[in-house]
């Protein structure tokens, strides 16, 4: 295991503060669930080993640290990202309303022409959704971008929104080649 050749892939999580961001992130990496869960966890990334398809990766999760809240995310933030993860709250229009202004951000500061982007609708264990399906599953159709919805408190998608993520990662040649 030690001597297995690793690829690296960097992937970034981005949407509205609040919408559950870090909270997938520690439910990914950890499988813990921290309602808590302060604004931030104060580290620039996590990492976590996955196996696709036969393939050995390392993925470098970068997080914000509470800076997307004043929209100043640094170029450095988004360099050479080969996936990135849009995440809306299902439960609050407004986060959903956000993800253009975030797929923007990733057109304009990506170093990767054909970076991958999933998104994930979260919290859909609440009782107050604002945010149908469907409403999802059109925007990520316009936007051609994968689509899932999710959970970091029951779990549900959580996984799932990484793997099909990586999959698709290592589908795409210009991403996974070098
Ligand atoms: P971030 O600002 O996008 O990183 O959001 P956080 O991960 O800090 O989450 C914001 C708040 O939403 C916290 O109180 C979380 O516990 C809560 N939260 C996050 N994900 C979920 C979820 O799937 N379900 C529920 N019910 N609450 C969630
Ligand atoms: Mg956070």
């Amino acid at each position: 295991m030690e001597d297995d050749i690793l690829t690296t892939l960097k992937i970034l999580i981005i949407g509205e503060s609040g919408v559950g961001k870090s909270s997938l992130l520690l439910r990914f990496t950890d499988d813990n669930f921290d309602p808590e869960q302060t604004l931030t966890i104060g580290v620039d990334f996590k990492t976590k080993r996955l196996n696709i398809d036969g393939n050995n990766v390392k993925l470098a999760i970068w997080d914000t640290a509470g800076q997307e809240r004043f929209r100043t995310l640094t170029p450095s933030y988004y360099r050479d990202a080969q996936g990135a993860i849009l995440v809306y709250d299902v439960c609050n229009y407004a986060t959903f309303s956000k993800l253009e202004t975030w797929l923007n951000e990733l057109e304009t500061y990506s170093t990767k022409r054909n970076i991958v982007k999933m998104v994930v609708a979260n919290k859909i264990d609440m009782e107050n959704r604002e945010v149908s399906r469907d409403e999802g599953l059109h925007f990520a159709k316009k936007y051609k971008t994968l689509f899932i919805e999710a959970s970091a408190k029951t779990r549900d998608g959580v996984q799932s929104a990484f793997e099909e993520l990586v999959q698709q990662i290592i589908q795409t040649p210009d991403l996974w080649d070098s």
